[in-house]
């Protein structure tokens, strides 16, 4: 009898997209519009490029979700991960138990990152690390004897997880609308949005604009009661909207003042997306938590992670005798597989990758300002090898679209049918997060495919 293996090989790629739609649930998707639209089932990759089971090829603009920023296809981290499942597929960390792959990404990454963030948790992605930052959060306040800091306040647009309650952080309607969210300690203030801010040319207004809104917010929970301040470096599922430099420092200094935790949340900012290994250097800015995930892996097995400063560690250690548990921890949490697959992830990027990001972002900057031009483009911006095309229907007052013509469900048909992976948002705006091993000649072909599909849009009678 057939193995589930050899049965599924058998099948008719028609039975797939069937067999998807009887029983797969799909993460972030409508359960009717995916039965309607049906699955696009991918079979295999290389560099920059993408087979589904219909032979057809596209270049991946987006990494996965911005997450294989190695691109397809790297033996070295096949060998890494299958040597390392032969000889030991799985330890534990409870228990005071390790392995030797964990312990050295630990050592590795905490030198990589921030000044004072010394010590990691690790997670199985990103929605589970900032989690885990809430629970050492809450954790360490109760510590310390402040157990009334529990509030939380994050940015509009932000996105911060799906977790049961990081996705009250996660600003996107989509994530609270049905799922009783946001709690009522977690709070909003607005984003740093320079394309739709009323002085969005003006960098110190804008930055100025988001301090205030935190202190004005924190003054009105009272600071006696607020535990921490959330952000992403550039805020990516919001649309890619890139605040001016200088604001994630003004909002370190803030944070301070106000004695408040920072959280900062590089789960897409991370590992040589902007440029450097982390969006916080760019600024010099050494925030009490950091999460990460997508890059860390580049999307070859799950894992994020959490960094915690040494003054938050020591609070925790010192609060409760050594036989008490801190209750926190999943079967997962340091899997030696990803770990070993981190640490050639983390050799790719050191040996020539974030190079080569800084070179093709030069060249993906250069075309982001070419394609301003299109009369549907009211706005593009990036950092890096992360950026984005704000569509409109009206440039000179940035009108947008009227939902209901679903821009983003339209241009998804049109770059796919073109052979190219990006994100479409609902809001009319496209983001591109390119593998770091992107070549130039590689990032013209992105821009020809995604052109033409503006102008087919453009042709299309009711957006005219
Ligand atoms: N934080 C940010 C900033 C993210 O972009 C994401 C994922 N897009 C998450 C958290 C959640 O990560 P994951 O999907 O791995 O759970």
């Amino acid at each position: 009898h057939n193995t589930p293996h050899a049965q599924t090989a058998t099948l008719s790629n028609r039975s797939l997209v069937d067999l998807d739609r009887a029983h797969l649930i799909h993460p972030v998707t409508s359960f009717r519009g995916h039965e309607a639209h049906g699955a696009r089932v991918l079979a295999s990759g290389d560099g920059m490029w993408l087979t589904d089971i219909d032979g057809k090829r596209v270049i991946d603009a987006f990494a996965g979700l911005w997450c294989v920023n190695v691109g397809y296809g790297q033996e070295s981290i096949v060998a890494a991960a299958t040597e390392q499942m032969r000889k030991l597929p799985y330890a534990t960390g409870y228990f005071h138990f390790g392995s030797e792959p964990t312990i050295l990404l630990a050592e590795k990454l905490t030198a990589l990152t921030p000044p004072g963030l010394d010590h990691v948790y690790f997670t199985l992605g990103g929605s589970d690390a900032v989690d885990s930052a809430i629970r050492y959060i809450t954790h360490y306040f109760n510590a310390i004897g402040k157990p009334a800091k529990k509030q939380f306040v994050a940015l509009d647009w932000g996105y911060h997880g799906s977790s049961s309650t990081g996705a009250g952080l996660t600003a996107l309607p989509a994530f609270h609308r049905g799922f009783d969210l946001p709690r009522p300690w977690q709070h909003h203030i607005a984003s740093p949005y320079p394309y739709r801010h009323p002085q969005g040319d003006d960098d110190a207004a804008v930055i100025a604009s988001t301090v205030a809104a935190l202190e004005a917010k924190v003054a009105e929970l009272g600071a006696e009661n607020v535990a921490a301040f959330c952000c992403e470096p550039i805020q990516g599922s919001g649309g890619v909207i890139v605040p001016p430099r200088g604001w994630l420092k003004a909002l370190r200094e803030c944070c301070d003042r106000l004695g408040i935790l920072m959280l900062v949340d590089e789960v897409i900012t991370g590992f040589g997306r902007t440029g450097p290994m982390f969006a916080c250097d760019d600024e010099g800015v050494s925030p009490d938590f950091m999460t990460v995930a997508k890059g860390l892996t580049a999307g070859y097995a799950p894992m994020g992670a959490v960094f915690m400063a040494d003054h938050v560690y020591q609070a925790i250690a010192d609060s409760a005798p050594p036989e008490l548990a801190v209750g926190h921890g999943f079967t997962y949490s340091g899997h030696p597989v990803s770990a070993a697959v981190a640490l050639e992830v983390i050799r790719l990027y050191e040996n020539g990758l974030l190079e080569n990001g800084v070179r093709t972002g030069r060249a993906f900057a250069a075309h982001l300002d070419r394609i301003r031009a299109h009369p549907l483009v009211g706005d593009t911006r990036g950092r890096g090898m992360l950026g984005a095309i704000e569509l409109v229907s009206n440039k000179a007052t940035r009108a947008g679209f009227d939902p209901a013509l679903d821009i983003g469900g339209r241009l998804g048909k049109l770059t796919w049918d073109n052979g190219v992976i990006v994100r479409c948002f609902a809001n009319a705006v496209i983001g591109f997060a390119p593998a770091l091993c992107c070549s130039e000649d590689e990032m013209a072909v992105i821009f020809e495919r995604v052109e033409t599909s503006l102008d087919q849009l453009l042709d299309m009678p009711d957006i005219r």
